[in-house]
């Protein structure tokens, strides 16, 4: 059993002066695997002050050293593919394609800041004014448990090629993958105090860092509920902030769109990441005249995944993250049913064979009224909830009935008509006849979902601030 206990603060591994402790358990056996000591406000205070000392030598870096720094953190990532790849199943029950892909971003965020960083323009006129974009300054970085190496480093990225320092808080629950991470950093070579990496709970360490008067800069992924908490701290000292949040993503099929395509796009929308995923498209909306063929299609279509060990190449859907996250699933299928949602494919319980584990049975509701728990609030597991709509008006005025609006999906032969009715979809991302994003495109949500953009060019002015500098 691993032993985790220390944070990476001003380019050292030290040990942490918290002691609070928790374990974490692989969710496919249930099994302890590493027993972590979670560090305080006073190592929160020590990362912040080596994160300021960093800043004042970041202002000075060219374009070109930063681009060095981030080509150095993309290679020493990469060598360690393989390792954050298994940390994912280990830890997170990620299966095997799945973890592949978030190991491999990982890295690739690095090349792809590198890639804006080199042409972004920092320097413009207007009128008599220079206007020059400038370091925010210390960034703390928070990161949720679903998605632990690619929020951090996505944020890591584009923080240090605007040239701000950072104190990282992952989530607690990610603790292994935390440290394969903060090892692989490290071998990059940053000068000290770069960034720092410290896990802690969100009441000591998270509220720390967005409290503390030295950081000028929040960038959060993670809920809602927590996002408004943070947002009225960061307030006080009004920090610039950008909150990646909760989402309850509609996935729209158009009447014209190709069933043997669409459905299964559909599900590996709502199923992605195990069901843990901030964009995934839980409620998928059917012409009324199509819902019996769909539904036909969907059982179909469910019985042939996998759900199973996340080691397994095979595997299409693994454990959830926690017992937290399989009770909560639980609840959700009682809801559904309570409130009148019918079960066209799995329900409560486990999958048949997996006795033990954090598995549930990917679930399919059909009659859902858009008013009920189960098409209302984020589930964060594989639950998807079919609701009709009459005509193309309706299906957006139900997409658009949600707090959140972080991406949506349309299905159809006819592409003008989804871009038509992109405009009017009240979403951050709206994704036609595909389900992966383009990455260099702005990331985040509108409405409850979020405020401010990641990724790309965006992501790199969320850190920058313009000051005009006039002559006379
Ligand atoms: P969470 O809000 O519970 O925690 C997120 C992070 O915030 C963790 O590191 C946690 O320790 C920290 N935190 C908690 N309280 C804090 C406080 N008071 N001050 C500072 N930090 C604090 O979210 P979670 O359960 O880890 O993640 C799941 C949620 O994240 C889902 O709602 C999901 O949709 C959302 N999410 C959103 C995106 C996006 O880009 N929009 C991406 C991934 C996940």
């Amino acid at each position: 059993m691993r032993v985790i206990d220390q944070a990476y603060i001003d380019g050292k591994f030290v040990a942490v002066s918290g002691s609070r402790e928790i374990d974490s358990i692989n969710p496919a056996s249930e099994e302890v695997i590493a027993r972590v000591r979670l560090a305080d406000r006073d190592d929160a205070r020590l990362a912040i002050a080596a994160a300021v000392r960093a800043q004042s030598l970041l202002r000075e870096t060219s374009r070109e050293d930063r681009v060095e720094m981030l080509m150095a953190l993309k290679s020493a990532v990469l060598r360690r593919t393989a390792e954050l790849q298994q940390a994912t199943i280990e830890e997170y029950g990620g299966p095997v394609a799945r973890s592949r892909w978030v190991s491999q971003y990982a890295s690739q965020c690095f090349s792809d800041a590198a890639s804006i960083l080199q042409s972004y323009r920092f320097t413009q006129k207007i009128g008599a004014a220079t206007v020059v974009m400038e370091p925010v300054g210390v960034s703390a970085l928070i990161a949720p448990w679903n998605s632990v190496t690619g929020s951090v480093c996505s944020k890591l990225a584009f923080s240090l090629a605007a040239g701000c320092a950072s104190v990282i808080k992952p989530s607690e629950l990610g603790a292994i993958q935390t440290q394969v991470l903060a090892e692989a950093l490290h071998e990059a070579g940053l000068p000290a105090g770069v960034f720092n990496i410290l896990l802690g709970n969100g009441d000591d360490v998270g509220d720390e860092i967005c409290r503390h008067p030295h950081v000028a800069r929040i960038s959060f992924t993670g809920s809602t509920a927590t996002g408004k908490s943070i947002a009225r701290t960061a307030m006080e000292t009004l920090k610039r902030t950008t909150l990646g949040l909760t989402g309850k993503s509609a996935s729209i099929l158009l009447d014209d769109a190709d069933l043997d395509v669409a459905i299964p796009l559909a599900i590996s929308a709502a199923f992605l990441n195990n069901g843990q995923a901030c964009v995934a498209g839980t409620r998928l909306l059917v012409a009324n005249s199509r819902v019996n063929d769909v539904i036909a299609r969907i059982r179909q279509h469910v019985s042939t995944l996998k759900t199973g060990q996340p080691d397994n190449p095979v595997t299409d859907i693994g454990p959830l993250a926690n017992r937290s996250q399989y009770e909560r699933i639980q609840h959700y299928i009682r809801r559904g049913v309570e409130q009148g949602a019918v079960i066209i494919a799995g329900g409560e319980g486990r999958p048949q064979g997996l006795e033990k584990g954090y598995f549930v049975r990917p679930t399919v509701f059909a009659n859902v009224d858009n008013e009920m728990d189960i098409a209302r609030e984020e589930i964060f597991g594989p639950v998807l909830s079919v609701i009709g709509y009459s005509d193309d008006d309706d299906a957006m005025r139900i997409a658009n009935d949600s707090p959140y609006g972080l991406q949506a999906y349309l299905f159809t032969a006819d592409t003008d008509r989804a871009l038509r009715m992109a405009r009017h979809l009240q979403a951050g991302s709206v994704l036609i006849n595909r389900i992966t994003p383009e990455l260099l495109a702005p990331f985040g949500g509108v409405k409850q979902s979020g405020m401010g953009r990641e990724f790309g060019v965006f992501g790199l002015e969320s850190f920058l601030e313009p000051k005009s500098v006039v002559t006379g």
